[in-house]
């Protein structure tokens, strides 16, 4: 499928007189029509319900146009669980999922009233211990171990995945559970990771209902849910064909009706985790040319870098590039695309083929909006980007500001680094450096 922006040349330009590159760019329209698709594709079960990965975007602005279609928040930390909180997720509209959880984030979690989806079979007792009691409704991560198959094709290794909880210690932490109070449980996995297959959920869905049935017969318990996770990916690369929501929903439904139904259990909620599949496809990275390199290849440098998005440097992650108002011109020249930093994998692309580029031009790097900007690090000194929201009116917003030099300082005590009587160096204020060295 051809790859093509939200963002023309022009309204970039307009941005750009009052935020400067580098940013990420967020589109409104994109995410609200997904979000309702989403919500349309399991429409056929009551208590459906999506609790957007936080992590892959954690941004309030994202996190309430998402809350706004009635998706609930999906936390695995203590800043999450705070975010979600000031943005009004409350009670069971947070689901954490979390593993090797630190005490205060438990505190937290349960504070909240967040339904707590435990990674490891230890975590029950360590739980307890902290907060005197088990809530009414909990969740166990599953993990078959193995491989993980779609029609003969290996799809993950859960056997080497540090999540979850096997398949024995599945009825030993529900009858531990049972005994100690708790009422209504919820069985979760995530086995595969940005696939594109539509075949992914309906997979794992009957894995998880297989065993839901059998945990409902050998323990006695109520399963009130059961979630999916995240892991439907998104298509990075122009050749691959997109997930069809509507399509997985179908297929879930399908076995739904072939195992759960049967069982008595039609009343089970499907819960999902999403992240990338909500937001990916609708976030982007726009980057100025600064610099051009003629060595042993042709260099275009960026004002950006893996600091703005790691997933290229990571994985060798593929993320599609389009250089504004080229979009017809023939891609007929060879270019790295590099960010600054003092590593050579800082590249967004290798040899890749894209028009001609003059230092100036402005690119987008496709596919930010999961796993982007939230991702940045601060190596070398390098600064996190400004995320700005595209309204569906065309109108855009400011929904997080460029990190300055005094973020970067904050976290230093300046007032011990100097000798006694040795002038200041430099004084930070209002975000900027002032001062003797400079
Ligand atoms: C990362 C994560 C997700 C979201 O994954 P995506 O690939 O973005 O869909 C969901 N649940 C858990 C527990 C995760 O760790």
């Amino acid at each position: 499928m051809e790859k093509k922006t939200f963002v023309s040349l022009e309204k970039a330009r307009e941005i750009m007189k009052t935020i400067p590159t580098p940013f990420h760019l967020y589109d409104e329209k994109g995410i609200l029509e997904n979000a309702r698709k989403i919500k349309k594709a399991f429409s056929w079960n009551k208590g459906f319900k999506e609790y957007y990965a936080v992590k892959a975007c954690p941004n309030p602005a994202i996190l309430k146009l998402l809350r706004n279609e009635g998706f609930g928040a999906d936390c695995s930390s203590y800043t999450e669980l705070l975010m979600s909180d000031a943005v009004g997720f409350a009670g069971n509209e947070i689901m954490f999922s979390s593993n090797v959880t630190p005490a205060k984030d438990f505190e937290l979690a349960a504070k909240l009233g967040a339904t707590i989806n435990f990674d490891d079979i230890t975590h029950i007792d360590f739980y307890e211990n902290l907060i005197g009691c088990l809530p009414e409704t909990v969740s166990c991560r599953y993990n078959p171990g193995g491989l993980f198959n779609i029609n003969n094709a290996i799809m993950d290794t859960p056997g080497e995945a540090k999540y979850g909880l096997t398949r024995p210690q599945m009825t030993e932490a529900f009858l531990k559970l049972k005994s100690r109070g708790v009422k209504h449980f919820g069985i979760h996995a995530f086995l595969a990771s940005n696939t594109v297959a539509n075949e992914y959920y309906p997979a794992l869905a009957k894995i998880l209902f297989e065993t839901a049935v059998q945990l409902q017969r050998e323990t006695g318990v109520h399963i009130a849910f059961i979630n999916l996770s995240g892991g439907v990916g998104i298509p990075y690369r122009p050749e691959q064909e997109p997930s069809d929501i509507l399509l997985i929903g179908e297929g879930v439904r399908k076995v739904f009706e072939e195992i759960l139904v049967p069982a008595g259990m039609g009343d089970v909620k499907i819960f999902t985790e999403m992240g990338r599949f909500v937001t990916g496809p609708y976030g982007c990275l726009i980057a100025t040319n600064i610099h051009q390199k003629h060595t042993h290849k042709e260099y275009v440098g960026l004002d950006a870098c893996a600091a703005n998005l790691m997933r290229p440097a990571m994985y060798g992650a593929y993320h599609h590039i389009t250089v504004l108002g080229k979009e017809n011109e023939p891609c007929d020249h060879k270019y790295d695309v590099t960010g600054g930093l003092c590593e050579n994998n800082d590249k967004f692309a290798i040899d890749r083929m894209l028009p001609k580029i003059d230092i100036g031009d402005i690119l987008v790097i496709h596919d930010t909006g999961a796993h982007g900007f939230s991702m940045g690090y601060n190596y070398n000194g390098k600064l996190r980007s400004a995320e700005v929201l595209l309204k569906e009116d065309g109108s855009f917003e400011l929904i997080r500001r460029a990190e300055t030099p005094a973020d970067y300082f904050a976290t230093f005590d300046f007032t011990g680094l100097f000798q006694e009587g040795q002038p200041k160096r430099f004084v930070l204020k209002d975000g900027e450096l002032s001062g003797a060295a400079l």
